[in-house]
């Protein structure tokens, strides 16, 4: 979860931990090794720098980088972490080639740097722009977010936009709102659990990014920070905005807009 800030982050560890996880950070892995007398399907440990833990089945999640060597090899310009360099419309730095999906670099609308975002939503939709342009059409790739979702059981995980650490790094001093929330009105029998966390500009209270954890899918409100992104909304905007209510929903206030309140306290 390195690409939440801690604060939530630390949330996720929670869940985890809740399910009886045992997690273990800044331990790094030497080597796989059959159980003496085990092999295939006999189990075996996992070797780190702070001892064996013995275990049945192993589920490697390594992260992701683009295969570019081939391209790199051609000739044909890298970017932001090995990824092809592309333009707007999908080309590579040579001529009649074209790049998409997790090879390719991203234009990032907040940072405006380029980036790498390996997401099944990022290679639709550059694939997509890559395909009418060669075909003979006209599209441009209007650039990502970094909008990702996923789950740790029944909670959620939603993220947009910049962490605080990335909004520093980008030279923008920051604000965040921080709410811990309920996904339902707070008086329904099993209300569930958000935590919204926005990073917003100092002064300006323009949006930079947004994170959710939280039970009962309120991790898909993230959507709505992200349209607050794509189109510069700010804190102020955000609190304004008619999003709907029905206690078995939300509160009166959206967890968004909750969080969006606090920042505006803090600026
Ligand atoms: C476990 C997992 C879960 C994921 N979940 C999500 C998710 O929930 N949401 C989301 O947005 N994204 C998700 N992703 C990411 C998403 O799957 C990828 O971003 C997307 O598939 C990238 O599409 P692509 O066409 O660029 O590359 P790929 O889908 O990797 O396709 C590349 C193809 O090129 C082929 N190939 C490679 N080298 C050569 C060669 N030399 N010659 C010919 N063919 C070659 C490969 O075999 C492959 O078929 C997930 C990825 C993984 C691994």
């Amino acid at each position: 979860m390195g690409t939440l800030d801690p604060e939530l982050a630390d949330r996720v560890h929670d869940a985890l931990t809740a399910k009886g996880v045992t997690v273990r950070l800044g331990e790094e892995l030497r080597a796989l090794e059959p159980a003496s007398g085990g092999g295939e399907s006999g189990g075996g440990n996992v070797v780190t720098d702070r001892g064996a833990v013995p275990a049945d089945l192993v589920v490697l999640g390594m992260g992701v980088r683009p295969n570019t060597d081939r391209a790199r090899e051609a000739g044909v310009p890298l970017s932001a972490r090995g990824a092809i360099a592309v333009d707007r419309r999908q080309r590579t730095g040579s001529d009649g080639v074209w790049a998409a999906g997790d090879c390719a670099a991203v234009h990032h609308r907040v940072s405006q740097q380029p980036t790498h975002v390996a997401l099944g939503t990022v290679a639709n939709k550059t694939g997509r722009v890559a395909g009418i342009n060669l075909g003979g059409g006209y599209a441009t790739f209007k650039g990502v977010l970094g909008t990702a979702i996923t789950k740790v059981c029944e909670v959620g995980i939603g993220r947009t936009g910049l962490t605080s650490r990335e909004a520093e790094e980008a030279g923008f001093e920051t604000v965040v709102g921080a709410a811990d929330t309920t996904v339902q009105a707070g008086y329904m029998r099993a209300p569930g659990f958000a935590h919204v966390r926005l990073v917003c500009e100092q002064g300006t209270g323009r949006l930079l990014g947004g994170q959710i954890v939280g039970t009962q899918g309120v991790a898909k409100h993230i959507d709505t920070v992200a349209t607050a992104l794509w189109t510069d909304l700010t804190c102020h905007d955000l609190i304004d905005l008619d999003l709907s209510y029905a206690p078995p929903f939300s509160s009166v206030w959206d967890p968004v807009q909750q969080a969006a309140r606090v920042a505006l306290r803090a600026l």
